[in-house]
């Protein structure tokens, strides 16, 4: 078990690896999206004390710092993705590498002056002009999905009083970025051969998912293997740690290419 505190609401937190059951709920999820975000948090992480969290009322930078570390745990701390170079005639692989501990590290919340904790917890307070606001959070970012009028209904159900002039908006939302950053950021990166740079997008809520989801297809063919090999049913072969399951896949196919 790896323990960790949520860089926002600072709720202590302990990830355990994920089994069959968070591998089935990845492999048949239709998206990778904040609702299988969610799933997967409640799923693996709880707080020290062992109780559930109620996650869609946590900040969204909690919930992507939690996806990020459950790939740290299950994955590495390395992250690497390439993009081919944009340039013309150029085509080259330019490779963007970088570690999710650093990742983390740089985008910490600060704290900026004027703001309070309001008594309402997750809300803050502004006090001149007297404004409340809490970050967005899970349940709000699964509002407004598809929604065309994202951003007012954001701000309505994120800003008190929701009317407050765009001036005065303006400072609650670097206010709200400050307190709780977002970690949808960018990547650089330089061509080898042309130098040429390029930036791009980086949303770690769905990268996380992608890969994980990626990883945990292999689970139909381990339980095939497993099932058939030592009869056991495909009940116990899920309650298996993922590890456990993918090392005796391993050995199977070991016996079966030696023989
Ligand atoms: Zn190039």
């Amino acid at each position: 078990m790896i323990g960790f505190r949520l860089p926002v609401s600072e709720l202590r937190v302990t990830l355990r690896q994920p089994g069959g059951a968070e591998d089935m709920l990845l492999a048949e999820a239709s998206d990778c999206d904040v609702g299988l975000a969610l799933a997967l948090a409640s799923a693996l992480a709880r707080s020290a004390q062992g109780e559930a969290i109620a996650w869609e009322a946590l900040p969204l930078t909690d919930l992507d710092a939690t996806l990020l570390r459950i790939r740290q745990m299950v994955i590495g701390d390395l992250v690497r993705t390439d993009i081919q170079c944009p340039a013309e005639g150029c085509g080259e692989r330019i490779d963007i590498a970088f570690r999710v501990t650093d990742y983390l590290a740089h985008h910490q919340p600060r704290k900026p002056r004027g703001i309070e904790r309001d008594r309402e917890p997750g809300w803050f307070r502004m006090t001149n002009p007297d404004v409340s606001f809490r970050p967005p959070s899970g349940a709000d970012q699964l509002a407004i999905a598809d929604e065309p009028e994202g951003a007012r209904l954001l701000a309505e159900r994120c800003i008190r009083p929701a009317d407050a002039p765009a001036r005065v908006r303006r400072r609650v939302e670097a206010a709200m970025e400050a307190l709780a950053p977002s970690l949808y950021g960018k990547l650089d990166g330089t061509c080898p051969v042309c130098a040429a740079t390029v930036r791009i997008p980086f949303d770690p809520q769905r990268y996380v998912l992608l890969e994980l989801r990626a990883q945990a297809t292999s689970l139909y063919e381990e339980v095939h293997l497993l099932a058939g090999h030592y009869k056991w049913s495909e009940q116990d072969i899920l309650a298996l740690p993922r590890l456990r399951r993918t090392r005796y896949a391993e050995l199977i196919h070991a016996e079966r290419s030696a023989g």
